[in-house]
């Protein structure tokens, strides 16, 4: 029961159906890989799930230990214990990393209850020696003028401090440099573990040469067209998309 269970998920915007009839489950401790080309409706998926207002639930649920996520306000879901990598905002000048992360973890603390600065600065600080990230980062405003590698930085310090239950990062298709890469890599590397699920969605196999998920599954058409351990991602890197569709069975996967 401790999973991120996705069930039958159809998804529609205007009157496309982008996912249609889709199945996974990302139970805490794991890290899955969701692998498929420019529009097979990962990044749609993703939004779903943080709660973006634009796109119809048609058919199907998503439990988040047990607990049904669709019906949860977009904060809610965050205070529960998700994390979405893509709404990190954009830029926040004046802001400080430090200030907006402690703001953030505000937020998630029942009504009345105060962070205190030294347990904010000492758990802030040990996340960070973790990471191997330097201290004078968190004085940056947020995104401003950052690279992509800082913004990536940003991300998984942000991922490391809420220590959410499942994190979903969706990896832009336009790929990224390698600095923002191996930041990503490294990041997820040094946070995985029993408290933590991982849905990586990504376009690239590259970045499962740094990341060896628990599993690969791999999305077409809005839908999961297979399912399997690390090597589907080299089968795939050898065989292309169009061998995944190819007769592919329907998900039976656990
Ligand atoms: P992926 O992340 O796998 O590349 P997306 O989820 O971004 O795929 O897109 C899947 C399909 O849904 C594409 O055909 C895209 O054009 C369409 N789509 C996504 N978002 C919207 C939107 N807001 N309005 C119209 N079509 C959309
Ligand atoms: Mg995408």
């Amino acid at each position: 029961m401790k999973e991120l269970n996705i069930e039958n998920l159809r998804i529609t915007i205007g009157d496309q159906e982008i996912v249609r009839g889709l199945t996974l489950r990302v139970p805490r401790g794991e890290v899955h890989a969701l692998m498929g080309p420019n529009g097979s409706g990962k990044s749609t998926l993703a939004k779903v799930l943080a709660g973006h207002p634009d796109y119809q639930v048609t058919a199907g649920k998503v439990l988040m230990d047990g607990e049904n996520l669709l019906e949860l306000e977009p904060d809610e879901r965050a205070r529960r214990g998700l994390f979405m990598a893509f709404q990190y905002p954009s830029e926040i000048p004046g802001v400080t990393i430090a200030n907006f992360l402690r703001a953030a973890l505000q937020s998630r603390l029942p009504e009345g209850e105060e962070l205190e600065a030294t347990d904010y600065y000492a758990r802030l600080y040990e996340k960070m020696e973790l990471l191997g990230m330097d201290r004078s980062f968190t004085s940056r405003s947020v995104n401003e003028g950052f690279s992509g590698g800082e913004k990536k930085r940003a991300e998984i310090l942000q991922l490391a401090v809420l220590e959410p239950k499942y994190a979903v990062l969706d990896e832009t298709d336009s790929g990224l440099d390698i600095d923002a890469l191996k930041t990503v890599a490294h990041g997820v590397n040094s946070l995985r573990g029993p408290d933590l699920g991982i849905l990586l969605i990504t376009h690239y196999q590259r970045l499962l040469n740094y990341i060896v998920p628990d599993y690969v599954h791999v999305m077409v058409g809005g839908r999961i067209v297979r399912s399997g351990r690390k090597e589907l991602a080299l089968e795939l890197e050898e065989r292309g998309y169009d061998w995944a569709r190819e007769g592919a069975v329907e998900p039976a996967f656990r």
